[in-house]
């Protein structure tokens, strides 16, 4: 998975699928192929927004335009961190000006989450904290019955986030070099705490620069053995234990 800058790979969305379906950030690459494996329109509950960088958010308005081309029904939860309402509401007018008010379309609910609260949302317990990054952008926990997954979207780790992601049998995190210093993104030799201190069980390495990735992938065999991986696009992983089942 690349940065906001790969020529070769996309950047990284997730589709969480459990008693309730997420996807978690919505680039403009993933649209399409977000949909594809929905199949059923009213099938998503919910698209996560972690911040207002366009690739992970500028996909949003042609998702939901698709949506209601194919005839969905049912509420659509639109979440984010505090703040993240209003520029989703900007973002939908300016890519398709009214075309998600009712009754032209179906109804859409804005929930911010501020890292201070949990939100319940159908069976599921999420969480947020706020990541380092060029703007505001928040991580998001999943807790379920069984499983819980932490999505770092962009950022580095700090000390709220590494509260975030504390005992998560996932966490897919960026990680953008293996050494070089950046005020913005994560490095891999700033990592290991997730598992010394965080106790994290497997980790997924995403949003690393394409010149720096097969370094990231080898120093990361180094360091954490099977217990880091850097997925591909269309990866699954199943989060039933025992985990680890990943198929393509
Ligand atoms: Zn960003």
């Amino acid at each position: 998975m690349g940065d906001a800058v790969d020529p070769s790979a996309a950047s990284t969305s997730l589709l969480y699928q459990g008693t309730r379906t997420l996807l978690l950030d919505c680039g403009p690459a993933i649209v399409k192929v977000a949909l594809r494996a929905l199949g059923d329109p009213n099938e998503l509950d919910a698209v996560w927004i972690s911040h207002q960088h366009a690739d992970h958010c500028f996909g949003l308005p042609t998702l939901l335009l698709m949506l209601r081309q194919a005839r969905r029904s049912k509420t659509l939860e639109l979440l984010g961190g505090p703040g993240s309402g209003a520029i989703i509401q900007q973002l939908l007018d300016i890519g398709y000006p009214g075309a998600f008010r009712a009754p032209k379309c179906f109804p859409i609910h804005f929930s911010e989450i501020s890292p201070s609260q949990t939100l319940e949302f159908a069976g599921l317990r999420l969480s947020t904290a706020q990541t380092q990054h060029g703007v505001v952008c928040h991580a998001l926990r999943i807790d379920a019955a069984g499983h819980c997954v932490c999505f770092s979207s962009d950022g580095k780790l700090n000390n709220a986030t590494l509260a975030l992601y504390r005992e998560a049998d996932l966490v897919v995190h960026e990680c953008q070099s293996v050494e070089c210093e950046s005020i913005n993104h994560c490095r891999l030799a700033d990592l290991p705490s997730l598992f010394s201190v965080a106790n994290v069980h497997q980790l997924a390495l995403v949003h690393c620069s394409s010149h720096e990735r097969a370094a990231v992938a080898e120093r990361s065999r180094f360091l954490f053995g099977a217990r880091a991986f850097m997925p591909e696009p269309g990866d699954s992983i199943n989060l039933g234990r025992p985990i680890g089942c990943w198929t393509r």
